[in-house]
């Protein structure tokens, strides 16, 4: 391999759970919007299928570690999500057969600049600035689908200082996770490392410096990061 002119940027990977092994991640692919409730409150149409958006693979943040309040925006919100990482090439991937593809699951947190992502919406451009920008993918260890399944209900929630913002069902789902990887993997195909936010029940709202942030999903894991 010819030499680098500039020092190679460090892979990004997650913890697995249970193990001392890593996750290397590809792509963070998110779902717009996925629970009737978060879609409610934001003033939409449940009806409507699901689109999706992606982060840069170096938004991840691991959980434990802080959230740096980013700049340009007064209006961070959290979006506790399921995270689902891939661990199979697939494209046009049939939903009985979609499961296989599944490494494991995590919990995620979407970060999301509201007032930036409201004006794009407003202007008719991209979501990009307000979804992706540094630190905007908190997300936990990953649980391996061969220990814990395939999870399609289980309480998800997340809380601000101990009290308690969000607090769904992942059975909520509009579009479960068969569904999701199917639609997505029409679009591009899926390969190992690739992680899909899933979407986040009703509750979300702004965050301020010094805010602890704890969540989870039944029998998947735990999160935990600190604004600062
Ligand atoms: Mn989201």
């Amino acid at each position: 391999m010819n030499e680098s002119v500039i020092p190679a940027s460090e892979p990004v990977t997650l913890k697995v759970q249970g193990t001392d092994k890593v996750f290397p991640v590809r792509r963070i692919h998110c779902v717009g919007r996925n629970y009737a409730d978060h879609i409610r409150e934001m003033g939409n149409d449940e009806r409507d299928p699901p689109f999706f958006f992606q982060k840069p693979t170096d938004a991840i943040l691991p959980s434990g570690e802080a959230f740096p309040y980013p700049p340009l925006s007064s209006d961070v919100h959290h979006e506790i999500e399921l995270v689902v990482a891939i661990g199979k090439s697939g494209s046009n991937i049939e939903q009985a057969a979609a499961l296989d593809h599944v490494f494991g699951y995590g919990v995620g947190i979407d970060m999301t600049r509201r007032d930036l992502q409201a004006q794009q919406k407003e202007m008719r451009r991209p979501w990009e600035i307000g979804k992706a920008f540094d630190h905007a993918a908190p997300c936990s260890a990953l649980n391996p689908a061969s220990d814990i399944g395939h999870p399609d209900s289980g309480r998800i929630w997340l809380a601000v200082n101990g009290d308690i913002r969000q607090d769904g069902d992942l059975g909520q789902q509009i579009w479960n996770v068969r569904e999701t990887i199917w639609h997505l993997s029409k679009s591009v195909s899926l390969e190992p490392g690739d992680l899909i936010m899933t979407g986040t029940p009703a509750g979300v709202g702004s965050l301020q410096r010094g805010d602890v942030i704890t969540g989870g999903i039944d029998g998947i894991g735990e999160i935990e990061t600190r604004v600062v």
